[in-house]
C-alpha cells in the first residue's frame, strides 16, 4: 500500500518509521532539497499550491494524510476529489482559524475560553471592555509554538501587543488561570471505531511544549471520561478517520478547550515506548482502512522535547529507560530536534530519572521549581 504525507518534517518522519514494519510505503511532500522524513520516505520536494506538483505526488498513491495543520485547504480538496484524504479537509479548515475551531466547539455545548473576533484597534477595545484583562490576543491563523500571539496583562501592554499583532485577523479570548494544561488523543478509523490514549499532562516554556507526562499524574476517571466525550463528539461530527489531539486546560475542575490538531501531536510521541500501538501506527492503520491497536499503557512514561541544541548523547544514553529520537535537524534556537522518552518500573524510579534528564537538557522541572521556592 502507498500513502501520501503532505509535509515532511519529523511527524511525517515517525509516520513512515511506522509504516515500515506494516510494509506501507509512504511518499511525502514538503518543499526543499531535504527534510526529516526524507531519510525513511520517497520525498518529491514541491509547493503545496502547485497542482503539478500535487498531481505527481498523488499519482500511484492508495491514500493521503497529513503531518502539518497548514496545508492550503484547497490542495487538500482537489487531493479529496481525486483519492481518499484523511483527515478529511474540513477538519483542516476548522483547525486553521481559531475562530471557526472555537465556534465548531462552542456550538457543541464544549468549554472554550470566552473569545472577541478583533480586525481592528477599535474591536480590540471593545473586547477588552467586554471581557476584560487578563487575555491573550492571536492571530487567527498560522500561529504555532506560542508565535503569534501575546499576553496582555495590564492597559500598559495594550500597545505594544497591538503593535506586534495589529494588521492581521485576530482572536482576543479570556486568560485561563487553568491549573494544568492537559492532551487527549483519539483516532478514529474509516469504520467508525475510536480508540483513545490515556490524557497526557503538557508543560510549556515561552509557549513552547517542553515535556509530556503520561498518564496525567492524579487524573480521575471524571475528567478522563469528560475529555473522551470531548474528543468523540469531535472525532464523530468531521466524520473523522485518523488521528485527532484536542489541547486542554483543566480549570476548577472542568476541562476548556484550548485548541484541536488534526494530525498526530507533539504530546503524543510517548506513545512509541509506552503504549501497546503508538499514535503512528494507528493513525496509519485509520488511514490504510485497517483496524485500529490497542492503546493500552505498559508503564507511566514522560517525554521531553530537545530543543535548541542537543544535550551530550552519551550521558543521554546512559539513563535507563531512556529512548531517544533524533529528527535529522540542523541545530538553531528554538528549534525542535528531537525528542526523549522515559520509561521505569516505578513513580520514583521515573522521578529520579526525569531529574536527571532535566539537568541534562538544561530545563528545570515545575515541580522541583516549586520545592526549590518551599526552599
Ligand atoms: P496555543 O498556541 O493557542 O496553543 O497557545 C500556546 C500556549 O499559550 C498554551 O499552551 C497555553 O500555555 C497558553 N495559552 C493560550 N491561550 C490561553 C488562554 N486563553 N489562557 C491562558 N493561557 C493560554
Amino acid at each position: 500500500m502507498n500513502i501520501g504525507i503532505l509535509g515532511g518534517g519529523q511527524l511525517g518522519r515517525m509516520i513512515a518509521l511506522a509504516g515500515i514494519d506494516l510494509d506501507i510505503h509512504c511518499r511525502v511532500l514538503e518543499p526543499g532539497a531535504t527534510c526529516p522524513a526524507a531519510a525513511v520516505a520517497e520525498h518529491i520536494d514541491g509547493e503545496f499550491e502547485d497542482y503539478a506538483v500535487l498531481w505527481r505526488f498523488a499519482a500511484g498513491l492508495d491514500a493521503i494524510t497529513l503531518e502539518f495543520e497548514n496545508v492550503p485547504v484547497a490542495s487538500a480538496e482537489w487531493l479529496a476529489e481525486r483519492l481518499p484524504v484523511y483527515p478529511p479537509p474540513a477538519a483542516l479548515s476548522i483547525a486553521q482559524d481559531r475562530i471557526r475551531e472555537k465556534t465548531f466547539f462552542a456550538q457543541r455545548g464544549i468549554a472554550v475560553p470566552e473569545f472577541r473576533g478583533v480586525e481592528s484597534r477599535e474591536d480590540l477595545e471593545y473586547a477588552i471592555a467586554d471581557l476584560g484583562l487578563p487575555a491573550v490576543l492571536k492571530t487567527t491563523r498560522f500561529g504555532y509554538d506560542g508565535k503569534g500571539q501575546g499576553v496582555i496583562s495590564t492597559p500598559a501592554q495594550i500597545d505594544e501587543v497591538w503593535a506586534s499583532l495589529g494588521g492581521r485577523s485576530l482572536i482576543y479570548e479570556a486568560f485561563v488561570p487553568f491549573e494544568r494544561e492537559l492532551s487527549i488523543l483519539g483516532c478514529r478509523s474509516r469504520s467508525g471505531e475510536i480508540v483513545f490514549w490515556p490524557p497526557t499532562e503538557n508543560h510549556h516554556r515561552d509557549g513552547m511544549l517542553r515535556r509530556s507526562i503520561a498518564p496525567a499524574p492524579g487524573l480521575t476517571a471524571e475528567i478522563e471520561t469528560r475529555a473522551q466525550g470531548i474528543a468523540r463528539r469531535t472525532l464523530d461530527d468531521l466524520n473523522y478517520v485518523g488521528v485527532l489531539a484536542i489541547e486542554l486546560f483543566e480549570c476548577g475542575g472542568e476541562l476548556i478547550v484550548n485548541e484541536m490538531a488534526p494530525r498526530v501531536h507533539n504530546s503524543g510521541h510517548w506513545t512509541t515506548e509506552a503504549s501497546e500501538t503508538s499514535q503512528f501506527a494507528n493513525h496509519l492503520r485509520a488511514v490504510a482502512g485497517l483496524p485500529l491497536g490497542s492503546t493500552r499503557m505498559r508503564g507511566p512514561c514522560e517525554m521531553w522535547n530537545i530543543i535548541g541544541s542537543i544535550p551530550p548523547i552519551e550521558m543521554l544514553l546512559m539513563i535507563p529507560g531512556l529512548s531517544l529520537h533524533l529528527y535529522g535537524k540542523k541545530p538553531r534556537p528554538g528549534r525542535k530536534l528531537g525528542h526523549l522518552t522515559i520509561a521505569a518500573p516505578d513513580a520514583d524510579a521515573l522521578a529520579q530519572r526525569s531529574r536527571e534528564v532535566a539537568r541534562l537538557v538544561g530545563e528545570v522541572r515545575a515541580e522541583d521549581a516549586i520545592a526549590g521556592h518551599r526552599g
